[in-house]
């Protein structure tokens, strides 16, 4: 057990995607990435020295915390220096964090932000416009309870991204040239099918207590699907491609996304000492088994975005009336 206060940054699905070997992914030396049928999950922290370390998430894994202080504190900002190549600047101040994960300051610097008004005609830097000018995709994706939103993602993240994101089923519906192709895209889907470009973290969460028949998702997504294929088909925007391309999703979500009854996890993670075995993963919520009981809980660790932690052997408290849970 360590005392050390770590920061923590959220679950990444950094690594190759199914069916890809896993020599091809840059972290593979790890046996439990390796033995992962997609990705290499991980809850990423930040220790008070500024350098990183990731806990595996994969299923059979065990994961104990105690929250060390309330509050959200800043995560720092993202400097894009090419396509390939980002740094993570940890902020200076180590202070609360005011705007979401981020203090007034680094939400000001952050890059990635930038991003999302380059097709806008907003400033970008030489790092930012070389990862823009680079393949994207646009993506649609059906959540476990039937919301269904257009995204984008580049190139070397077309698969992770909607790993990190949860998704029940997906499609790739476009390949654009670079990043501001693809948001013209994705603002013209919004505007002209309706589909929304967020869906909440909590809305998913909530989803996959009781997740739709899978059938029934592939259908929802199939339709939204073609619906945008047949507006890209007439749109009069240059640079992109229409595709029919699945995503696959990685196994270890299968058994959140099934059939089986599972409850929401019954403490807040702000606070207190939580421990527990994890079953399944899907973005960054936990199908999760508690000691001494055989009930199932999901947990959204997005939940513990920007808080302080220690790890340690704890255990979370079974909630004292079993039958309110069945
Ligand atoms: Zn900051």
């Amino acid at each position: 057990m360590t005392d050390t206060r770590y920061l923590v940054h959220g679950v990444f699905w950094d690594g190759p995607p199914p069916g890809s070997s896993p020599a091809a992914g840059s972290k593979a030396a790890d046996p439990a990435k390796a033995m992962d049928d997609a990705g290499g999950p991980v809850l990423r922290l930040q220790s008070p020295e500024g350098d990183f370390r990731e806990l595996g998430l994969h299923s059979g894994a065990r994961l104990g915390f105690r929250v060390a202080q309330p509050g959200r504190f800043c995560l720092g900002h993202v400097q894009v220096q090419s396509a390939g190549s980002r740094s993570h600047i940890l902020c200076g101040s180590r202070v609360p964090a005011a705007r979401g994960k981020q203090c007034e300051r680094c939400f000001v610097l952050d890059e990635s932000r930038l991003m999302h008004d380059f097709h806008r005609g907003g400033r970008v830097t030489p790092g930012l416009r070389d990862y823009l000018m680079q393949e994207h995709w646009l993506y649609i994706a059906t959540f476990a309870g039937g919301a269904t939103k257009v995204g984008t993602a580049s190139g070397p993240r077309k698969w992770s991204r909607l790993a990190e994101q949860g998704a029940a089923t997906a499609a790739y519906v476009a390949r654009a040239q670079d990043g501001r192709v693809v948001r013209i895209l994705e603002d013209l889907v919004t505007a002209e099918v309706g589909l929304t470009q967020q869906v909440r973290s909590a809305a998913k969460a909530d989803a996959l207590l009781q997740p739709l028949p899978a059938a029934d998702l592939l259908a929802t997504n199939a339709r939204a699907a073609a619906e945008v294929r047949a507006l890209l088909a007439r749109t009069a925007v240059d640079g992109f491609e229409t595709v029919a391309e699945q995503w696959v999703r990685p196994a270890q979500a299968d058994a959140l996304h099934g059939p089986g009854q599972r409850h929401p996890y019954p403490h807040a993670l702000d606070q207190g000492q939580h421990g527990f075995r994890i079953t399944a993963l899907s973005g960054a919520n936990v199908l999760a088994r508690l000691d001494g009981t055989d009930a199932v809980f999901v947990v959204n660790l997005s939940q513990l975005a920007a808080r302080t932690i220690t790890l340690g052997d704890y255990a979370s408290e079974v909630p004292a009336v079993q039958e309110s849970l069945f």
